[in-house]
């Protein structure tokens, strides 16, 4: 079998949302796993909505997923393919010019509506003939363009709804080709799966009408026609829909309000499936939860107030390869030992910082006038040099036995001079990660 082709397709006309974040996350992940391509492609036809800096945004928003696109493209520059496809379903009788104005179909609509009857376009304009055109033309009417359905039942088996069909009788002529010659998203999208060899499209469940109508314009243009899958939308926690136009949980704001990536990742993904939403290691773990059968068909409810706690258990199972860059990038050194003792104590990524400060920069603890020559006494038998995890349980059993202190009255002290802090990571890594020198000048409180 060749290698899956899959793509994300936004228009940039917002900031992506979460429910955005799902799509393309269902998208890459299954591109990623089964070897495959994954597409960004730009609906940007409607070019008095679409707006470069929300591309740049929607390319930034995948980079922070992790998902960086193999490919891009944009529909603003392919309207020649388009446009020779249009050509080729007005050659075959399938795309007929239509000149009536929005206020006319309106008016069709609200008659039918009185009568009882479907609000769906009585294909007058097919029933033209060339005088009829000539004559409408000739009032300066431009036509726009609508595709003839074939009137049967469009069927296909749904990667996550299972069998589908939809009867196109139902369905107006969708109109392909506005009167100004720009195009709208139903066409240039069929033909870009075509040229790009999509196999498999995975949208919301806001498509699935579209789907009935592009397989019939796949099948009039000489097909492939990919695999479908229609996943279940994602509401806000009071069950309104996400709207990208009223700014609802971007993906933008999430960032910003600290969110761990791969949290937001976790959370968009597995909501509304029957796979718990967990944390995970890293995206090729998440992509092994990928399971469009899991998928619920009911919309799921989207909570921000979630992701703090699944951001904090993400961080503490986060591996040092995924840390040890952004650590870098805080100048945070300390290597694989200094994150393993810390990230369980972390709720932010970038709360490491102030550990490795505790651990690395000039400081003096915290002492109680009480504990002071408990301290010193503890900070003379330190053992020498070099140290590892073993150290501190040694020298704390000398401690205990030469002190008489057991318990909080024991550690707690200890603990505060070290670190200036009640709770934190095991003494036991931190130790050896401050070194003997460190240690000593904070248990007698110098500055070290
Ligand atoms: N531009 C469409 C949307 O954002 C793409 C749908 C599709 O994936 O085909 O809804």
């Amino acid at each position: 079998m060749s290698p899956p082709v899959l793509r994300f397709a936004p228009s940039p006309t917002g900031l992506i949302h979460v429910g955005n974040a799902r799509t393309a996350l269902i998208n890459a992940l299954l591109a990623r796993r089964g070897g495959g391509i994954f597409i960004l492609r730009f609906d940007d036809t409607d070019a008095a909505r679409s707006r470069a800096e929300y591309a740049q945004a929607i390319a930034l928003d995948l980079d922070w997923l992790g998902i960086p696109p193999d490919r891009t493209f944009r529909q603003s520059d392919r309207l020649a393919d388009y446009a020779a496809a249009a050509e080729r379903l007005k050659a075959a009788g399938r795309l007929y010019p239509a000149y009536e104005t929005e206020e006319e179909l309106e008016l069709k609509r609200r008659l039918q509506r009185a009568r009882g009857l479907p609000p769906v376009y009585d294909r007058a304009a097919l029933a033209l003939d060339d005088a009829g055109r000539a004559a409408l033309a000739a009032q300066g009417r431009a036509p726009h363009w609508r595709f003839r359905l074939d009137h049967r039942l469009v069927a296909w088996d749904d990667g996550v709804r299972g069998p589908q069909q939809v009867d196109t009788t139902t369905l107006s002529d969708p109109v392909l080709v506005r009167a100004d010659g720009s195009f709208l998203y139903t066409l240039p999208s069929v033909v870009d799966d075509m040229a790009m060899g999509v196999t498999q499209v995975v949208r919301g469940e806001d498509h699935v009408t579209n789907t009935a109508v592009q397989i019939e314009i796949f099948e009039a243009l000489g097909g492939p026609v990919p695999g479908f899958a229609h996943h279940n939308l994602l509401t806000l926690p009071s069950g309104e829909g996400l709207s990208k136009r009223l700014g609802h949980l971007s993906l933008a704001a999430l960032r910003e309000a600290g969110h761990e990536a791969l949290a937001v990742a976790a959370a968009a993904v597995l909501v509304g499936t029957s796979h718990a939403v967990q944390p995970v290691a890293d995206l090729d773990a998440l992509a092994a939860l990928v399971d469009l059968h899991a998928i619920s068909r009911a919309p799921a409810r989207f909570d921000p107030d979630d992701l703090p706690a699944l951001t904090a258990r993400t961080v503490h199972m986060m591996p040092f390869a995924a840390a040890r860059p952004r650590l870098a990038a805080l100048d945070i050194g300390g290597g694989e030992a200094f994150w393993l003792a810390v990230r369980g104590n972390l709720a932010r990524f970038d709360e490491a910082g102030a550990w490795w400060a505790c651990v690395a920069a000039p400081g003096a603890g915290a002492i109680a006038e009480e504990d002071r020559a408990f301290l010193a006494e503890a900070a003379g038998l330190l053992p020498d040099e070099p140290w590892d995890g073993a150290t501190y349980g040694a020298w704390i059993k000398v401690v205990k036995a030469a002190s008489g202190r057991a318990g909080k009255g024991l550690f707690h002290p200890l603990r505060r001079a070290l670190t200036g802090r009640d709770t934190g990571p095991e003494l036991a890594a931190l130790l050896p990660l401050m070194g003997r020198a460190r240690v000593a000048g904070r248990l007698r409180g110098e500055v070290a």
